[in-house]
């Protein structure tokens, strides 16, 4: 979307105004405060996922780190034939 003013993309769709000129924006170019409010919620939501992936993550590494430790402390040589 670019500001009908100045023809320049418009970084942020949430401000009433373009950032370059400053030029009013009309109302169908502007997010609503519903629209913003989902986008909000949106992105919490991710940060969240995200939040709880990487905590997962770091949770089976740790796991797998100490599956590995034990495996190399219960390494059986089975008597040879020597
Ligand atoms: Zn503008």
């Amino acid at each position: 979307m670019n500001c009908p003013h100045c023809q320049r993309l418009l970084y942020s769709r949430q401000h009433a105004r373009c950032g370059y000129c400053g030029g009013l924006l009309p109302e169908e170019v502007r997010l609503s405060d519903h629209e913003v409010d989902e986008m909000k919620a949106e992105i919490r939501d991710i940060d969240a996922r995200r939040a709880v992936a990487k905590e997962k993550e770091d949770r089976e590494r740790e796991e797998q780190r100490r599956r590995d430790r034990d495996r190399g402390a219960a390494v059986y040589f089975p008597p040879g034939p020597f």
